[in-house]
C-alpha cells in the first residue's frame, strides 16, 4: 500500500480525517498556521483541538482563473465548521452558481493532490455538499 502523506500539516488522515487547529488557551481563538503569539489577545499558549468535519458554507467565489496545471474552474470557500472559520475548496460539486450556495451543508473530503517518484501520495482536502 502507497504511504499517504496530507498536503498541509493541519491535516490528519488516521484514524478519519479532520483538521486540527490551535487554539489559544486564554481567548479560544483559533488558527491554522503556527504561531508564536494569538492575534486576539497575545497570549501565547495554545492546544491542539479537532475541528468538526461538518460546517456551513459561510462564502465562495467560483475562480476561473489560475496557474497553469490548476485545473478551472473551482470554488474556493469559507466554511463554518461549528464556529471555526476554514478556508477550502467546494469539491465534489459542479463548480456554478445553480449548485453551490451561501448556507450550504458541506462535509471535510480528501482528495488525492499528486504522487511522488515513490509512490507516496500527497492528500489535501475540500469540502463536499452532504447528500
Ligand atoms: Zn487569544
Amino acid at each position: 500500500m502507497a504511504d499517504r502523506i496530507p498536503l498541509v500539516d493541519y491535516l490528519v488522515l488516521e484514524p478519519e480525517p479532520h483538521l486540527i487547529a490551535h487554539e489559544c488557551t486564554s481567548c479560544g481563538a483559533r488558527f491554522f498556521d503556527r504561531r508564536n503569539a494569538c492575534a486576539g489577545c497575545f497570549g501565547m499558549k495554545f492546544r491542539d483541538v479537532a475541528v468538526a468535519t461538518i460546517g456551513e458554507l459561510r462564502a465562495f467565489t467560483i475562480v476561473s482563473l489560475a496557474a497553469p496545471g490548476i485545473p478551472v474552474p473551482f470554488v474556493a470557500g469559507v466554511i463554518d465548521c461549528d464556529g471555526t472559520s476554514v478556508r477550502g475548496n467546494v469539491i465534489n460539486v459542479e463548480p456554478d452558481a445553480d449548485h453551490v450556495h451561501v448556507g450550504m451543508k458541506v462535509r471535510l473530503a480528501t482528495q488525492l493532490v499528486g504522487v511522488d517518484g515513490a509512490g507516496t501520495e500527497a492528500i489535501g482536502f475540500g469540502f463536499e455538499p452532504t447528500k
